[in-house]
């Protein structure tokens, strides 16, 4: 729509549906979000964290995006060349997972289908069924080069994939051995150590007893799990116990099975657990497994796959684990082998996708070694390479880095990067870049390939230079590695960030961030975490459908403090909604208030209105010419020069609390000076103003244009949609997404005409809350008198006589001595100046004298209560010191509000003649 002089028009409301779509749309057929290589303009660039092929956008997401959002639309606007690089992950077990429930429906496993039918099945999906997610991106306003979408299972990110697999190898920092490693009974695969998650259970100590193999005499062992006993391969104690001195050497006949068993000696066992001697089980547990290293013990694995007991045990072969622990508890306490059962919480580790417990288990997998590689990521931070803000996650990195130990790579999983390594018949093994027909050691064919994927986050490790085109020198990488900036929660610090870092810093230095900004989760209004079980989780989409899409945003990014939690309220989302209501309530007024041709950025920096003061606005961008300071200010350019003050210099906090990864506090700025000092007073100081026509209505008109319009582009990283509509709408052109971004004007600080400001809305202010405290209805205008608080105050005032009377809704504004012969007057101390209001005609006298009575009245009542207390000897000497001061407290307000009433009943009498 436009009007008669061709400009837009704004429909009555703002509806976020109607706008939303079309506006990206636009961006799209701008291209507007599509980096170049070309040219020399700063780069900036961000690789989004990718998210799951198999998600869909939830509440965290939304978070991430926004912030990320922020920073490209920034430096988009300020001429920045920005790549916000999007994909997916392929997520390997969660896909896997979906693919798999799928095919149960069917009645089948993956089995039935065979490797490559299942994973071109799970392709299939993927096109059809993942990726929803890029869709909901759209809807939150992602300005992301779509020409540059990668998916970890791409063509190239595959390749990137294989060099660093094979290149490792050679380095040799990936190799393949027997370790215990966490194993998932339900996913059916090794997990990286990150990958557990371990919560405290309830738990048992079951104490068992080991007779000597000659039955001269026996030991008890302590254990959580005694199911594993069935593996046992030995007994442990410690060196320096006395206890056990004479055992060591000897041997134990492992109850139920009957094998026997050294006792041995080794300085990793707890004296202080349980009875100082511990059983053996190194196919099952981490630690023994050490142990059984050390001292020649064979390992046992006594389970399937599945965590059910295989026929290493014997009679209770076919039970699951837990089943397992009861049966071989019934059978020692039978034989007369148990002897205790304690409680005993203990810590367990659960499988972070199916949260089945984990059982550790020896296997062979490939590893990457770990410490070479986290020596690089540390170095790229202590020398300032990469930083983190907010600072403090640091240590949070190294904590976890200078603890890391080998990574387990590969999954017994069929969706992923299948392992480039192949097994010849004699065993060699062939580790290669191109797919060998022949073993590299023996020259033999019939070469097997290992059947295992690697870890999904081997291959996001790399995301931050595969998606540039790595390991080719491509342009892009030249002209958009290393990124600027890494944006992610605390949660994958270690998960995400130091594999990156860890991958970024020896392949292709340098590291491939230089900060990375930490934020917080996203939590309800009581700080109380999001889950299903609460109830409490909250639908980004579903506010975005209700509220709109800026709202949503601004709603988050409000309390997205750096690197804390985040809490949100439905109820807070529909505040941003007001608020966009209010924006464009007030890009309506605007619009309505500027003359026909008229450019809110042409005005006023270089289109001179008229000669007047506004001459003087315009013409002082030097500083010399501006008026004295504090002395005669023009009533109609105080408001101006005031406004221009504020918004220079809510443009440079904005711009450089966005630059301090703290958008929050932008949004807080943004959010007080629209609503409150534009709104709410710049545009009811230009109303009178506007009302009266000619050629300082013209200049008020464009000068809360201009304020808008640089309001609208200092929020548009926030709240794309509705600044977009509006800024279009009035400033005549087709996108504010290209910038430029609001010029620094440092001549517009002008501190005395906020200091004026200030006096004069301290004044306004007063009238007001006496209106309002006396139930003053607007119908009812008092004329108002005000002796100044000196020269300047009063020149001042008089000057603004207009605005005052208007906003005050006063009848009348003297500057002066206060009339001798007004009657009955109300005086209001403000800013250092008295203010007089007649009473006659404003207030019911008898009324309000009765009203003051009986709160004089009360506020005895209560003195004499206090009074009383305090008075009785046996309170002040057995309640406690601070209850006594309380009151003490309390009874002095009283006095103090009693003393106001009384003086105010003396006014209204003396002003009733009574
Ligand atoms: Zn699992
Ligand atoms: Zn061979």
């Amino acid at each position: 729509m436009t009007d008669a002089a061709g400009r837009r028009k704004l429909p009555k409301t703002y509806d976020p549906q109607v706008v939303e779509g079309p506006t990206y749309q636009r961006w799209l057929e701008m291209d507007a979000f599509r980096a170049s290589t070309d040219g020399t303009r700063p780069r900036f660039s961000i690789a989004l964290p990718p998210p799951n092929v198999t998600g869909s956008l939830h509440i965290g997401h939304a978070l991430d995006h926004t912030i990320q959002d922020y920073l490209a639309r920034m430096h988009r606007m300020r001429g920045d060349e920005v790549l916000w690089l999007p994909g997916m992950d392929h997520a390997g077990i969660a896909t896997q997972n979906v693919v798999e429930r799928e095919l149960a429906k069917e009645g089948k496993t993956r089995f039935d289908l065979g490797r490559e039918a299942f994973v071109e099945r799970v392709w299939a999906w993927k096109a059809e069924s993942g990726g929803r997610i890029l869709g909901q991106m759209q809807r939150l306003g992602d300005s992301v080069d779509w020409s540059r979408e990668r998916f970890t299972m791409d063509e190239g990110l595959s390749r990137a994939v294989r060099e660093v697999f094979v290149t490792l190898y050679e380095q040799g920092l990936l190799y393949r051995g027997q370790r215990i490693i966490n194993w998932c009974p339900r996913c059916l695969t090794a997990l990286s150590d990150i990958e557990v998650e371990h919560e405290e259970i309830p738990g048992e100590l079951a104490y068992l007893r080991y007779p000597l193999a000659d039955g001269s005499a026996s030991l008890v062992v302590a254990t959580s799990r005694a199911e594993t006993m069935l593996g046992d391969t030995g007994v442990a104690v410690h060196p320096d116990d006395p206890r056990y001195r004479g055992l060591v050497g000897r041997t134990v006949r492992l109850p139920l099975l009957g094998r026997e068993i050294p006792v041995v000696a080794d300085a990793a066992v707890d004296r202080e657990f349980g009875t100082g001697a511990v059983k053996v089980t190194p196919a099952h547990d981490p630690n023994d497994y050490e142990i059984a290293q050390r001292h020649g013990l064979e390992a046992v694995d006594v389970f399937t796959e599945e965590a059910v007991v295989n026929a290493n045990g014997g009679r209770f072969e076919g039970l699951d684990r837990y089943a397992a622990r009861q049966a071989v508890k019934d059978a020692l306490a039978a034989e007369g082998l148990l002897e205790k059962v304690t409680e005993a919480p203990h810590a367990v580790g659960h499988c972070y996708r199916c949260k089945t417990e984990v059982e550790p288990r020896l296997s062979l997998q490939w590893f990457v070694a770990t410490k070479p590689l986290a020596a690089k990521a540390m170095d790229a931070v202590n020398s300032g390479e990469t930083r983190f803000e907010p600072p403090r996650y640091v240590r949070t990195f190294f904590a976890w880095m200078e603890s890391i130990r080998d990574w387990c790579v590969s999954r017994q999983l069929w969706w992923g990067h299948r392992i480039p390594a192949w097994y010849c018949p004699d065993g060699h093994v062939t580790v290669a870049r191109e797919d060998p027909s022949a073993c590299a050691e023996c020259g033999s064919a019939g070469l097997r390939q290992d059947e295992d994927v690697l870890d999904t986050w081997f291959s996001s490790g790399l995301w931050p230079f595969s998606t540039l085109g790595w390991p080719d020198e491509t342009e892009d990488l030249r002209a958009f590695y290393p990124t600027s900036v890494l944006v992610t929660g605390y949660d994958i610090i270690f998960f995400w960030v130091a594999r990156m870092m860890m991958f970024g810093c020896h392949f292709q230095p340098p590291a491939p961030f230089r900060v990375v900004a930490i934020h917080g989760m996203v939590r309800d209004a009581q700080g109380k975490k999001m889950s299903k079980s609460f109830g409490n989780v909250i639908d980004p989409l579903e506010l975005m459908d209700r509220y709109g899409t800026d709202a949503l945003r601004f709603a988050l990014i409000r309390g997205a403090n750096p690197g804390s939690d985040v809490p949100l309220a439905p109820e807070w989302v529909e505040g941003a909604r007001n608020f966009a209501n209010k924006l464009w309530n007030l890009g309506r007024f605007v619009l309505s208030s500027i003359p026909e041709g008229t450019k809110p950025q042409d005005l006023p920096v270089s289109e001179p209105i008229d000669d007047g003061p506004a001459q003087a606005l315009l013409g002082g961008r030097g500083g010399s010419e501006l008026p004295p300071h504090r002395s005669g200010t023009p009533r109609s350019v105080l408001a101006d020069r005031w406004l221009l003050s504020r918004l220079e210099r809510t443009r440079a906090e904005v711009t450089a609390a966005y630059d301090a990864y703290d958008p929050a506090e932008a949004a807080r700025l943004l959010h007080a000076f629209a609503w409150s000092e534009l709104a709410d007073w710049a545009v009811e100081l230009a109303k009178p103003r506007l009302a009266a026509g000619g050629e300082d209505a013209r200049r008020a008109g464009a000068v809360l244009a201009y304020a808008l319009a640089v309001t609208l582009r200092l929020l548009h990283p926030v709240m794309p949609f509705v600044t977009e509509e509006l800024g279009r709408a009035l400033e005549d052109v087709d996108t504010i997404t290209l910038g430029p971004w609001p010029a620094e004007r440092p001549d517009d600080l002008d501190e005395a005409a906020e200091a004026d400001m200030a006096d004069l809305q301290e004044v306004i202010a007063a009238v007001r809350r006496f209106r309002a405290e006396h139930g003053v209805p607007p119908s009812r205008q008092p004329r108002l008198t005000i002796a100044a608080g000196g020269d300047h105050q009063s020149d001042l005032l008089r000057a603004e006589r207009d605005s005052i009377r208007w906003l005050a809704r006063l009848e009348s504004v003297e500057v002066g001595p206060p009339p001798g012969d007004a009657g009955p007057t109300a005086k209001v101390l403000a800013a250092g100046a008295e203010l007089h209001l007649p009473l006659a005609g404003l207030l019911d006298l008898d009324e309000e004298l009765a009203r003051l009575e009986r709160e004089r009245d009360g506020l005895d009542a209560e003195a004499r209560r206090a009074e009383a207390k305090l008075a009785n000897a046996d309170f002040v000497a057995k309640a406690p010191p601070a209850v006594v001061d309380k009151t003490r407290a309390r009874l002095a307000e009283v006095e103090a509000a009693r003393a106001k009433v009384v003086e105010r009943i003396q006014e209204v009498t003396a002003t009733t003649g009574g």
